[in-house]
């Protein structure tokens, strides 16, 4: 298989698949891949949420995200700088 279409399917088969668990603080927190992702405390309406890399408040200043609809991946801004 051309290498670039097994890439695509592995990254959506990846976000798939995300991995919730809790921090030790409590807070919820999504895995995917080797992206760690921290649920932001802002509510939107309904069930979405939107989640930040684990390095966006870090020096990194990492603008990574992803929204979930029922902890569906509908949106993927995958920009890491890390
Ligand atoms: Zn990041």
């Amino acid at each position: 298989m051309d290498p670039m279409m097994l890439r695509l399917i592995l990254k959506q088969v990846e976000y798939a698949n995300p991995t919730i668990t809790l921090s030790r603080y409590g807070k919820p927190v999504m895995q995917i891949g080797r992206y760690r992702y921290n649920r932001r405390s802002v509510q939107y309406k309904g069930s979405k949420v939107q989640w930040v890399c684990s390095k966006w408040a870090s020096q990194l200043v990492c603008r990574a995200s992803i929204m979930t609809i029922n902890d569906e991946v509908v949106l993927v801004k995958n920009t890491h700088n890390h």
